[in-house]
């Protein structure tokens, strides 16, 4: 209660009233088919390009991992918006000025994160002021948020977060519900706009999704996208790529690309809508992806994010069943994959052995008391691993022999991806 009443004044102290910049934008978030109307797509100021930067030395001297980009880079290309570039920049504020300018040189939308702590070092609201030419000043609202924080419990307000209620006359705060540091959201006079947002992920991932994002959609962001990924097992990524081709690989609509994963080779179709053939972003996709089907589509084993302790899961939720494993050889590669599967009933890892898998399967099968067991053995040969793999039902063992590229970790784990896909399509053809 008393948590939903501060949260209440927090927000009315950020409510500021309608500068001339706002009036040009819609309010409230747009549905489909107004979001179309504003979102003409060659409307002049809507928002089609990004670039972000990762503001803190502590991130260009390795000792943090950039996060937060990646994550705003998604969200953002998600809604096509085409991210044109990402930098990791140190607390100093001419490398930081130089490089807003550059960035809203070249893109409608620049997003910082970081530099909005209290301290001297922290210098994004003195970068932005700088480009906008502007002087900030202490905003009361802000303030007295902020001195209220430290008065709740009892503390002196430090003299060194006054800073954080700094706001230039072109910005508006955007709350912070889990820290200090308010961000800013900045119109620029024509029509660009700067979004920095605190360091934190904790901070910053609400504040991005939660404000930002609806905002930026009121006031128009990306253009018609459909993407659409085919993840591939038992295909090399070159060979993949020879496959699908030079001149399909390099067409600008859609974008084709092939990513070498950990668990799968991706294929990634990125479309855009084609006015001159009257194709909507959608259709594009499909025929693209109709092509990578039809040269691939043998090793297509999921679709989107898809893991394979999902798509096991899902054959088994179908068949009712549960799964026992049992693996040797492969460091606990299947188990690892298949973590968090609620159909798991158990999991064994033996040591290196030379006992049929089949036997293994079948034994397994009925010490869980289940539907059905696989077992895989791997043991490296020749510099790759040599992979058997069994899958055991009360009337049926099923057996595969492969060969996974390269031995030791790699083998082993390719022995559970192997192991796994053996499954799945062996699951995929059983009926209830
Ligand atoms: P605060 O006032 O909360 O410190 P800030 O904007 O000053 O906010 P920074 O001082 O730049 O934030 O960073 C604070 C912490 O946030 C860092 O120590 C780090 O753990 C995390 N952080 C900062 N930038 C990133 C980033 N790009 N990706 C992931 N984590 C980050
Ligand atoms: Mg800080």
């Amino acid at each position: 209660m008393v948590l939903a009443t501060r949260r209440h004044d927090h927000a009315a102290a950020h409510a500021r009233p309608e500068r001339p910049g706002d009036v040009r934008y819609p309010r409230g978030v747009p549905d489909a088919a107004s979001a179309a109307r504003i979102g003409a797509e060659d409307a002049p100021d809507r928002l089609l390009t990004a670039e972000l930067l990762s503001i803190g030395t502590e991130l260009t001297a390795g000792e943090t991992r950039d996060t937060n980009a990646g994550e705003i880079a998604r969200s953002l290309t998600v809604l096509g918006v085409r991210v044109g570039r990402i930098q990791a920049l140190p607390d100093d504020l001419s490398t930081v000025g130089r490089a807003l300018g550059d960035g809203l040189d070249r893109a409608g939308l620049v997003v910082c994160t970081g530099g909005l702590g209290p301290t001297p070092d922290d210098l994004t609201r003195e970068a932005i002021a700088e480009v906008c030419g502007e002087q900030p000043i202490v905003d009361p609202a802000l303030e007295a948020w902020l001195r209220e924080l430290w008065a709740r419990r009892g503390m002196p307000f430090p003299k060194l977060n006054l800073k954080q209620a700094w706001l230039i006359s072109s910005a508006t705060p955007i709350p912070n519900d889990n820290g200090t540091a308010p961000g800013w959201w900045v119109d620029r006079p024509d029509g660009r706009l700067i979004v920095a947002l605190p360091g934190p992920p904790r901070e910053m991932r609400p504040m991005w999704d939660g404000w930002v994002l609806p905002r930026l959609a009121e006031r128009g962001l990306g253009r018609e996208v459909e993407i659409r990924t085919l993840r591939l097992f038992g295909i090399g990524e070159s060979q993949a790529a020879e496959r699908l081709g030079d001149a399909f690989l390099r067409t600008a609509n859609p974008i084709v690309a092939t990513y070498a994963r950990q668990d799968a080779v991706d294929v990634r179709i990125a479309a855009v809508p084609d006015r001159e053939r009257g194709q909507t972003a959608a259709d594009v996709a499909a025929e693209a992806e109709a092509a990578v089907v039809e040269r691939l589509g043998e090793h297509v084993w999921a679709r989107g994010a898809t893991t394979w302790q999902e798509a096991i899961a899902t054959e088994l939720g179908r068949l009712g069943w549960r799964l026992a494993t049992v693996e040797t050889g492969t460091g606990g590669s299947l188990v690892a994959l298949l973590s968090g599967l609620p159909h798991l009933a158990r999991a064994e890892v033996l040591g290196a052995t030379d006992l049929d898998p089949g036997a293994l399967a079948s034994a397994a099968r009925q010490a869980a008391g289940v539907d059905v067991a696989v077992a895989v053995r791997a043991a490296e040969r020749g510099g790759d691993t040599a992979v058997s793999v069994a899958v055991a039902t009360a009337d049926d063992v099923h057996r595969e022999r492969r060969v996974a590229f390269l031995g030791g970790v790699q083998g082993g784990h390719r022995a559970g991806l192997a192991a796994a896909d053996v499954l799945l399509r062996w699951l995929r053809r059983r009926q209830v």
